[in-house]
């Protein structure tokens, strides 16, 4: 309230700043599932399986048969920004895994208990470890380990006691978690994936490696869908820099559901595009019943260079600088999607 002394300004203690970033980049605990099964697919892995325990706050384990993690990388394996997939800036553009921060281990140990068992291939044995705030609690100690990484982090927000209450009030993640495990299975195709309550016998998604875009989406949404998809297919190589592909599965006239599933990938990237959402919507909306909604299953590859992966540390959405120009003029004018979309104007009801 103007006038007097100013607060004197004071630098953070580290831990505090780590922690606040943490819970920037793990959000909740489906935020903390994806980054490790991405993770997992980042390593190669041909089997993901993930368990979870109370929404994930309690217990979220993902284990996978990947490359796993050299030995004497393990003492900076959750520092803040280490990372085997990025070394100079200029790799963003061409960078094909979906990591490059090095911060997704790191923030899961600064809001939860961290522990990773491994082993690399021609080992004997793994290694496992347990991490808090970024560092070892003690020495890798070797251990018995099949074929790749098991991560489980514990307690999640433990540290943050009006986030966890929040997420324990609310409905507990594990259909988010469940759901974004059924959107990978259906993209990565040949990923055999598995998510279960933990203790539970039967798994809640169950996807066997496939050669088949229709089997997969058979295996996770079931036959009934199925047998109204269409497959889509686009491309263009004459586009101004370079080859734009688009592919998928989309439902027909006789798809009946309440909500729209909407799986998007833009370069391998499980993204959300809520403008291209609507705008597939609006153009449902004409022939589908009223309150009936559209299945579409949507890989579309553009040039690396028009892709922006580093607009926020979730990568939840990513983003064409040419198509969010546009956007952005769109809403000075304040016109809305159909417009965009070159249909008549009409104002679409927000979901
Ligand atoms: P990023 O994925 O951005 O590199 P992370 O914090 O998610 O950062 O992971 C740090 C590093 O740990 C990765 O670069 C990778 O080398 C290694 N790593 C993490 N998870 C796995 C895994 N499941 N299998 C093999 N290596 C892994
Ligand atoms: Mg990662």
């Amino acid at each position: 309230r103007g006038g007097g002394e100013p607060p004197r300004i004071r630098r953070l203690e580290e831990s505090v700043v780590n922690r606040i970033a943490a819970g920037e980049v793990i959000q909740r605990p489906s935020s903390a599932v994806k980054e490790l099964v991405e993770n997992s697919i980042d390593a190669g892995a041909s089997t993901v399986s993930v368990a979870v325990k109370d929404g994930g706050l309690k217990l979220i384990q993902v284990s996978d048969d990947g490359h796993g993690i050299r030995f004497e990388d393990l003492p900076i394996l959750c520092e803040r920004h280490t990372t085997s997939k990025l070394s100079a800036y200029e790799d963003l553009q061409t960078i094909k895994s979906m990591g490059f921060r090095g911060e997704a281990l790191a923030s899961m140990t600064y809001v939860g208990h961290v522990t990773v068992t491994t082993i690399t291939e021609g080992q004997l044995h793994g290694y496992r470890v347990s991490y808090r705030d970024g560092v070892m609690e003690n020495d890798p100690k070797p251990c018995a380990a099949v074929k790749g990484t098991q991560v489980m982090v514990e307690n999640l927000f433990y540290n943050m006691a009006a986030r966890r209450k929040t997420l324990q009030n609310s409905n507990d993640d594990y259909p988010k978690i469940v759901d974004f495990i059924s959107r990978f299975a259906v993209h990565h195709i040949n990923v055999n994936f598995s998510c279960r309550k933990h203790g539970a016998n039967r798994a809640d998604v169950h996807s066997a490696s496939t050669s088949s875009r229709l089997d997969a989406i058979r295996n996770v949404y079931g036959v009934s869908v199925v047998r109204d998809l269409m497959e889509i297919e686009v491309s263009d190589e004459n586009a101004v820099d370079g080859i734009f592909t688009m592919d998928g599965f989309i439902s027909n006239a006789n798809y009946v559901a309440k909500k729209t599933t909407m799986i998007l990938f833009i370069n391998d990237r499980l993204v959300d595009c809520t403008s291209l959402k609507r705008a597939i919507e609006f153009v449902y909306s004409a022939i589908l019943p009223q309150a009936s909604k559209p299945f579409i299953y949507m890989s579309i590859n553009l040039p690396r260079e028009h892709v922006d992966v580093n607009i926020h540390p979730t990568k939840k959405e990513t983003v064409n600088s040419s198509a969010l120009a546009q956007a952005n003029t769109q809403k000075e004018k304040g016109t809305d999607v159909s417009t965009a979309t070159g249909a008549k104007s009409q104002k679409i009801p927000v979901s």
